[in-house]
């Protein structure tokens, strides 16, 4: 392992949490949008591709207080930016649609 491989391992993106956090807060909105998986982790890898990333080294204990203090800050970006995340993935699914 080299040393800038260490440093990567250290660096964590706050603004995944915040996606994460309010991912299924905003799916609910969105009844007929499948929750598979595959889906949710496509809706949050697009949101975050329209959101600033924030990184920071972790840690440990900070970690919870800045992803609080980002979700306030950043919250109706973050909404806006899964909305239209879920509007594309319902419209194009990676797979089959199901019953
Ligand atoms: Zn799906």
């Amino acid at each position: 392992m080299n040393e800038g491989w260490e440093i990567m391992m250290e660096l964590k993106n706050f603004m995944e949490d915040v996606v994460l956090g309010k991912l299924d807060k905003v799916l609910d909105q969105y009844p007929d949008c499948c929750r598979c998986d595959q889906c949710r982790r496509d809706i949050a890898i697009l949101a975050l591709n329209h959101l600033p990333a924030h990184y920071s080294s972790t840690e440990k204990g900070e970690i919870f207080t800045r992803v609080q203090a980002m979700s306030l800050e950043y919250e109706v970006e973050v909404i806006q930016q899964i909305a239209k995340a879920i509007e594309l993935v319902s419209a194009h699914p990676r797979h089959e649609k199901r019953a």
